[in-house]
C-alpha cells in the first residue's frame, strides 16, 4: 500500500479557488510534516479572489495579505494553474485521477436575492456586481450603473453595504490615487448621487458592519452620516446587545452621528432601520423602493424582525441589494441548496450525512459568507488538520502526475496561467497604474491579461 505524505510520494492536494482560504490552506499544507504537493486552480488568470476583487480600493492595507500568499506560491511543492475552470475545463472526477485530496475554496460567488416584485427592474443591482465593477473584475466589466440618479438605496447593514455606500459617497478625487478601475472612476466622476439610504431590516443594535467602516462614514469630505435619534431608543433586549465589547463603540459612534443632522452636506448617508424590502416600483426602471416597517421580537441576541403591515416608500433611482453572498454548485460535488454551501463537517464534504473521502472544503463555501479575511485562516487550518489526519486512509490517486494534468488541459486548448505568468501580468498592471499615479491599473478582461503573456 502506497504511503501518502512522504518524500517518495507526497500527498497530492488540488486546491480549487485561489482566494484567501485557498492560500491559508496551501500554506499550512506545505508546512506540514506530512509532505504535500499543492496545485492550486482558479478560473481567472489572476489569483487572490476577494482580496483582489472584493476588498474596497480605499482599503489598501487589507490587500497587503497577498504578499504572504506570494511567499506560499514560491514554495517548491506549490503550483498555480490560473485560467482553469474546474467543472468546465476539467471535471471533479478527472481531478480525482491526479490528486489524493480535492480542497474546494471556491467561495461564495453569487448574491442572495431579495425575492420581491420589481427586483429585476433596470436600476436594481447586486452589491456584488458594483463591487466587482469598481475592482475591475472581468465578470462585471460591462455592468452599467446609472449614477445620474440622486437617491440610492442600499439594502443591508453589513460591511459590503458600507463599502458600496462609501464608494458612492466619496468625492471622486479621494479615489483617484487608489487602484479603483479607471472605468469606475470615469462614471463616479459624473455621479449626481446625493442621498444614500442604507436600510436594515432590524434595528441599530443588530447592525452587522464593524466599527472602522462606521467611523469612516463620518470622515468623508462633504458627506454627513445621518441617523434619527428615535432609532437609537433601545428597549431592554437591545440595551443588552449594545452593552457588549463589539457593539459598545459602534453604538456610541451612531449616537454621535444622530446629533449631526446632516443639513447642508453635499451628500448624506442615511441609516434607516427596521425596514424590510417588499417591492421595487417604477415604470420601466426603479423609481422607488417600498419597505414594510418592522418591530423586533424575541430575546436579546436572537431578536428577529416582524412586519407590522405598515409600509414606507423611499423614492430612489438605484437600488443595491447587499444582503449576503451565496456559494454556487459545482458539478460533481454535493450542494446544500438552502445555505448555498457544500455540505460538510469540519471541512469534510458529505453527501446526505456520509463523508465523501478525499473531498474537502474551506472558507465561505464551507461555512457561508461570514467574517473578515483573517477569519479564513483558522477555518482553513481546521480543514487542513482533517486532510492531514485522513492521509493514512485516503486512497492514492491512480495518476499522481501534475504534468499529465497540464497535458490534459493543453489538449483541450486551455491556456494555463502559471504563477510566473501571473507575476508578469501583475508587473504590467503596476506599470499601467504608475503611469496614472495609482498603485495599479487592473486588466479588466481575461484576454488583456493573456495578451501580456503572448
Ligand atoms: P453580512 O455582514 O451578513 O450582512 C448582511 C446584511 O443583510 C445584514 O444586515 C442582514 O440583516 C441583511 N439581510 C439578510 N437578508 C436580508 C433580507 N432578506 N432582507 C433584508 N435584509 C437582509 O454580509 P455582507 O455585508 O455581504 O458581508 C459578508 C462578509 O464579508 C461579512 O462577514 C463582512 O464582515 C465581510 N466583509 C468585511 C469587510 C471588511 O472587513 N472591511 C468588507 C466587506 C465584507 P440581518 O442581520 O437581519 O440578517
Amino acid at each position: 500500500m502506497t504511503m501518502l505524505g512522504t518524500h517518495e510520494r507526497p500527498l497530492r492536494v488540488a486546491v480549487i479557488g485561489a482566494g484567501p482560504s485557498g492560500f491559508f490552506a496551501a500554506e499550512s499544507l506545505l508546512r506540514s510534516l506530512v509532505l504535500c504537493r499543492v496545485d492550486m486552480f482558479d478560473r481567472l488568470p489572476a489569483p487572490y479572489g476577494l482580496v483582489r476583487g472584493g476588498v474596497a480600493p480605499d482599503h489598501p492595507k487589507i490587500r497587503t495579505v497577498s504578499k504572504t500568499f506570494e511567499k506560499t506560491a514560491d514554495h517548491e511543492r506549490f503550483s498555480y494553474f490560473g485560467n482553469v475552470t474546474v467543472g468546465r475545463d476539467i471535471t471533479v472526477d478527472e481531478l480525482r485521477r491526479f490528486y489524493d485530496a480535492l480542497l474546494f475554496t471556491c467561495g461564495a460567488e453569487t448574491d442572495r436575492p431579495m425575492g420581491i416584485p420589481g427586483e429585476e427592474l433596470p436600476g436594481s443591482h447586486t452589491a456584488t456586481s458594483f463591487v466587482g465593477w469598481y475592482n475591475g473584475h472581468p465578470d462585471f466589466r460591462d455592468c452599467v450603473f446609472d449614477l445620474s440618479q440622486e437617491a440610492v438605496v442600499v439594502v443591508g447593514m453589513g460591511n459590503v453595504a458600507m463599502d458600496v455606500a462609501r464608494i458612492l459617497a466619496k468625492p471622486v478625487d479621494e479615489l483617484r490615487s487608489t487602484d479603483i478601475a479607471e472605468h469606475a472612476l470615469d462614471v463616479l466622476a459624473g455621479s449626481r448621487v446625493r442621498e444614500i439610504h442604507v436600510v436594515g431590516r432590524r434595528g441599530a443594535a443588530q447592525v452587522k458592519f464593524t466599527l472602522p467602516e462606521l467611523k469612516e462614514m463620518g470622515e468623508i469630505p462633504g458627506c454627513a452620516p445621518v441617523i434619527a435619534p428615535a432609532d437609537l431608543e433601545y428597549g431592554p433586549a437591545c440595551l443588552e446587545e449594545i452593552n457588549t465589547p463589539g457593539m459598545k463603540r459602534i453604538a456610541e459612534v451612531m449616537e454621535e452621528y444622530s446629533r449631526l443632522g446632516g443639513d447642508g452636506a453635499a451628500r448624506r448617508v442615511r441609516f434607516r432601520f427596521l425596514l424590510s424590502p417588499v417591492e421595487l416600483r417604477g415604470g420601466g426602471r426603479v423609481e422607488s423602493a417600498v419597505f414594510e416597517k418592522n418591530r423586533l421580537t424575541g430575546p436579546a441576541f436572537g431578536q428577529k424582525a416582524r412586519g407590522t403591515g405598515e409600509t414606507e416608500e423611499i423614492p430612489c433611482g438605484l437600488v443595491f441589494r447587499s444582503i449576503g453572498y451565496r456559494g454556487v454548485p459545482l458539478p460533481g460535488v454535493p450542494f446544500h441548496e438552502r445555505d448555498g454551501v457544500f455540505p460538510n463537517t469540519a471541512g469534510r464534504v458529505e453527501d446526505n450525512g456520509r463523508t465523501l473521502p478525499g473531498l474537502y472544503c474551506a472558507g465561505w463555501i464551507k461555512r457561508g459568507p461570514s467574517g473578515i479575511i483573517g477569519s479564513n485562516k483558522p477555518d482553513s487550518l481546521e480543514t487542513v488538520k482533517n486532510i492531514l489526519s485522513d492521509a493514512v486512509s485516503l486512497a492514492p490517486c491512480p495518476e499522481p502526475d501534475t504534468a499529465a494534468v497540464l497535458r490534459l488541459l493543453g489538449g483541450r486548448g486551455v491556456r494555463v496561467v502559471s504563477f510566473d505568468d501571473w507575476r508578469k501580468i501583475d508587473a504590467a498592471e503596476i506599470a499601467r497604474g504608475q503611469a496614472a499615479g495609482k498603485p495599479r491599473e487592473r486588466f479588466t478582461r481575461v484576454d488583456e491579461m493573456l495578451a501580456v503573456l503572448d
